[in-house]
Order: structure tokens, then C-alpha cells, then sequence
């Protein structure tokens, strides 16, 4: 039997490490798509003779041409441009909007089955982005942001209260970076509320750390941004989709009246299976915690009318 194929657009370093963890965990084949030449090819030479270590049978494509796209079953686009000193939120959002826009493009005509994992920020407006220039069904239109975030929220708490990170279950909704919501009430160590096992004030510091995740690891790293973390979350939802494993995982998903909101792509949970998104779960949330949903939101809407704003007057 042949093993599925996932491709990788942007073999930068989270698209490179997606790319690592899916082929070594024997996931999947993987082709790995990258503008700048030689770039793909030699980290996919890297990595297949790396596989004879490990024992890891998978094959490793790179490629310049997206055409080594065509057989997808599950596309990870992790191609954009970091924010460099000087560069307005907004000039980002347009940039990675070409090029996103146009990997979007390829997929629809190279890969017009597959399921795309959005990774590229500013991850929710970059999703709807994605959603519509593919015209793929919602349900094959799925962003990545909650399941870092959760896994930030987690591995937190493991340090703060001094367990294993298995026994924790943390939930994050919303937008990705300053809007993302973090639910303390849904997060448990063991089945235990995590608001009754850290006092409220600390559980707020680390709510917060939760927020700026992205933001402390950039102010170490000085020349780049968090790839470890964001790889293993991209791969964990690959692996959900290809092995059709039903698990239920913050994603970034367009809804359509669930939570009281309409046409906008935010954080939620979902079960994850071969179908991608088989169904938004819908939690039972305070008044505090649906406000702060729909101001999460409200600012992806405003984004993605700035860029259609942009696109009709043809800036
Ligand atoms: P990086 O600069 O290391 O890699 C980006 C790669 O994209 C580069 O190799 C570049 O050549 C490539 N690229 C640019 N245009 C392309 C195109 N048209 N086709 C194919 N490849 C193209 O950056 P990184 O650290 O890997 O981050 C990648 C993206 O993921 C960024 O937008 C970053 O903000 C985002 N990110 C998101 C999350 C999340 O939680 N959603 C987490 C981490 C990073």
C-alpha cells in the first residue's frame, strides 16, 4: 500500500520542521514546496538521509514547482513574510496576502481534493483568505492557532503546578495572538478545574503569558519566531485528518450561526477526522467569555474587509 502524500508549502523553519515530524512519525510522504531555489531540495535531501537513522521509511520531495503538490491529501501552508522593523501589521497582511493568495491559487488547480492546514499569519484573515480563492468546502479550510495556543496554556500550567503535561487539557478559543481567549473554566489537570487548583490572580499571569506566547519567544530569538511548538501542532492536526482520528481540537474554522457568529473564521473547537472538519463543538460560555469571542471576532471581520477593501480598489 502507498503511503499518503502531504505536502508543505514554505520550507522555512516551521514549514521544514512540519515537514520533519510528519514524514519521521510515518505519516506520510511529504513534498516540500519553497520559492527560493535549492531550498526545499536540499532540507528534503537532509531529511531522507536522516530517515535511514531513524528507521523512517518515508519519502521526502522538494521541489520549486507546485505541481509535486498533485495527489495532496492534506496541504500545510506555512509560506509568508515575518514582520520586519518598520513594518506596519497592515503591510504584512497585504504581503502575505499575495502570497498566500496565490498559493491558494496552485492548490485549487494541483491539489483541488486535499484539505489545507493554514499556518501563514496573520493566521485567521490568511484562513478566510484561503477559503476563498480555493472555493474548497469549509470543512477542508482549516487554520492552526488554537492547538499552539492550548499547548502554550498547558505547558504552563505543567510548570506551574508540577505535573506531567498528559494529565492537562487546556482550551483556548478566538483569534490567534492579543485576541485569542483562553477558557480557564474548560481547562482541567485530570478532570480537575484548572480555577480551583492555581488562585485566580496567578491563573491570570499565566493567561497572559498564554497571550503573548508568540511575543516571548521572538524577544529571545531576535531573528525569528517559534517553530518547534507551531511544527508539532501543524503535524498533530495532519495526523488527525489522515488517520481520520475524530479528535476534538481548537482550529480555526469558518462559522456559519455557531457561537451567534456568521461568515467569519475564529478559533473553536472541532472534531478533526477524514473529512477535516466534521463538526464545530459548541460550549455553553459566560457573558464575559462570548464578549470576549466576538471582539476576537469582530477584529478578524475588520481585517479581512480591509484586505477585500484593498483588492477592489486594487491596491
Ligand atoms: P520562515 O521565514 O522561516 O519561512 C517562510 C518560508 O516561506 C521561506 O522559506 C520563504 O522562502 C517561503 N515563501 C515565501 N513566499 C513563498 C511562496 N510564494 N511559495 C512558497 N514559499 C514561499 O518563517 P517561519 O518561521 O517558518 O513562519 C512561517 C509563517 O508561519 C509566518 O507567517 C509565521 O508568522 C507563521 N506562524 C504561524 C503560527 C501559528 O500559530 N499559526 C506559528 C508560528 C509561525
Amino acid at each position: 500500500m502507498s503511503r499518503p502524500l502531504v505536502t508543505v508549502v514554505g520550507a522555512g523553519q516551521v514549514g521544514a520542521t512540519t515537514a520533519q515530524r510528519i514524514g519521521e512519525a510515518g505519516l506520510a510522504d511529504v513534498a516540500l514546496i519553497d520559492i527560493v531555489e535549492g531550498l526545499p531540495q536540499g532540507k528534503s535531501l537532509d531529511l531522507a538521509e536522516a530517515a535511514p537513522i531513524l528507521g523512517a521509511d518515508a519519502r521526502f520531495i522538494g521541489s520549486n514547482d507546485y505541481t509535486a503538490m498533485r495527489g495532496s491529501e492534506v496541504v500545510v501552508v506555512t509560506a509568508g513574510l515575518a514582520r520586519k522593523p518598520g513594518m506596519s501589521r497592515e503591510d504584512l497582511l497585504q504581503k502575505n496576502a499575495a502570497i498566500v493568495g496565490g498559493i491558494a491559487d496552485r492548490i485549487a488547480e494541483e491539489a483541488p481534493e486535499a484539505t489545507v492546514i493554514v499556518v501563514s499569519n496573520p493566521l485567521d484573515v490568511m484562513t478566510w483568505l484561503m477559503h476563498r480563492r480555493t472555493r474548497f468546502p469549509k470543512r477542508r479550510v482549516i487554520g492552526m492557532a488554537g492547538v499552539l495556543d492550548s499547548a502554550r496554556f498547558s505547558a504552563f500550567i505543567g510548570m506551574e503546578l508540577g505535573v506531567s503535561v498528559k494529565d492537562i487539557r487546556a482550551m483556548v478559543l478566538g483569534g490567534h495572538g492579543d485576541q485569542m481567549v483562553p477558557l480557564p473554566r474548560f481547562t482541567t489537570v485530570a478532570g480537575v478545574p484548572v480555577t480551583e487548583l492555581i488562585p485566580a490572580k496567578r491563573l491570570d499571569e499565566i493567561v497572559q503569558r498564554t497571550r503573548d506566547g508568540g511575543a516571548e519567544i521572538v524577544a529571545m530569538l531576535k531573528t525569528g519566531s517559534a517553530f518547534y511548538a507551531p511544527s508539532a501542532a501543524a503535524a498533530a492536526m495532519v495526523a488527525a485528518v489522515l488517520r481520520d482520528e475524530k479528535r476534538v481540537l481548537p482550529v480555526c474554522a469558518l462559522l456559519e450561526g455557531e457561537y451567534g457568529l456568521s461568515g467569519v473564521f475564529v478559533g473553536v473547537p472541532a472534531r478533526l477526522g477524514r473529512a477535516g472538519i466534521e463538526a464545530i463543538i459548541e460550549l455553553k460560555l459566560t457573558e464575559t467569555e462570548s464578549a470576549a469571542l466576538r471582539r476576537s471576532a469582530e477584529s478578524v471581520r475588520s481585517n479581512c474587509a480591509l484586505l477585500e477593501k484593498s483588492a477592489t480598489s486594487g491596491g
